[in-house]
């Protein structure tokens, strides 16, 4: 996930050193967990905003927010602290400081929610008990910076579809539907193949897709001042239904296909991937999981 990863950077940034004031929810299924409670990092400094997984972590000395965005979740500054903001989740409200031209900043932290799903949430968590609390203590290991050995093991523990295994948190973190179909074309592989099969073999082109892809989507993401939407980010073949492969040079002409579900899509080229076969792509496939 490098729109988090780079979004966490720029929070940080911003808001790193300001003391909480106050921790202010709006909708009282935002916040997951009853204890502890989030007053506790009431009057002390933000010490950083991190990244595990496709979730945002707060630090406070004593406590971490996890922070889940969903799909239409986004955590902002929020410079107005409208009484009643659109699509307000919760807001972390800083003291004011003194910016250099003398002026105060009293920019907040605002977490929203468009739409009516409502899935967005903050889990608050104490310290030092992250990696073993709900929701981090299911995920696997972080795609980045993952070896081939560690990825070779963990596709032998259980025969699953590539592009399944890579967007299943518990196996390895932070991989979303966009990245699992750009790091199945960059590696030259099936998203259908299944993770027995690939072996040691596949397990170094995979993880090497991954660092790629990653690198890629961070330097992109580094360079813009706020967080993309999805339409925004550059792929090879996710979304890029009908269009040319980026490879017809390479192989002949040849157009990025799709295998439709009921959550998301399979996009490949089947001359970079499958051998140039094509993959049942009709309605009895839709809903299949
Ligand atoms: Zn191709």
């Amino acid at each position: 996930m490098p729109e988090i990863e780079a979004h966490a950077e720029r929070l940080s940034h911003q808001f790193a050193g300001r003391v909480l004031a106050k921790f202010q929810p709006f909708n009282f299924t935002a916040l997951k967990t009853a204890v502890p409670a989030p007053e506790l990092a009431e009057g002390l400094p933000l010490l950083g905003v991190r990244r595990r997984g496709k979730y945002l972590l707060i630090d406070f000395e004593p406590i971490t927010f996890v922070v889940h965005l969903m799909q239409g979740g986004r955590l902002v500054a929020d410079g107005k602290r409208s009484a009643n903001p659109r699509g307000g989740q919760a807001r972390f409200v800083f003291e004011p400081v003194e910016r250099s031209d003398g002026s105060l900043d009293d920019t907040a932290l605002l977490l929203t929610e468009q739409g009516k799903e409502r899935r967005a949430g903050i889990w608050c968590v104490a310290a030092g008990e992250v990696e073993t609390s709900p929701p981090i203590d299911r995920l696997g290991p972080e795609a980045a910076g993952i070896t081939a050995d560690d990825l070779a093991a963990r596709f032998g523990k259980k025969s699953m579809r590539l592009h399944g295994f890579l967007r299943d948190q518990r196996m390895i973190a932070g991989i979303g539907r966009r990245l699992a179909n750009e790091i199945c074309w960059t590696a030259r592989v099936s998203p259908f193949s299944t993770t027995t099969s690939l072996g040691a073999t596949g397990a170094v082109s995979i993880a090497g897709a991954i660092a790629d892809c990653v690198a890629d989507g961070l330097s992109e993401e580094r360079s813009r001042a706020t967080m993309s939407l999805s339409r925004e980010r550059i792929c090879a073949v996710h979304n890029q239904t009908g269009g040319p492969c980026r490879r017809s040079d390479e192989h002949g002409p040849d157009t990025v296909r799709a295998v439709e579900y009921s959550g998301y899509t399979v996009n490949y080229c089947p001359s970079c991937q499958t051998k140039g076969k094509v993959l049942a792509d009709n309605t009895t496939s839709k809903f299949l999981k």
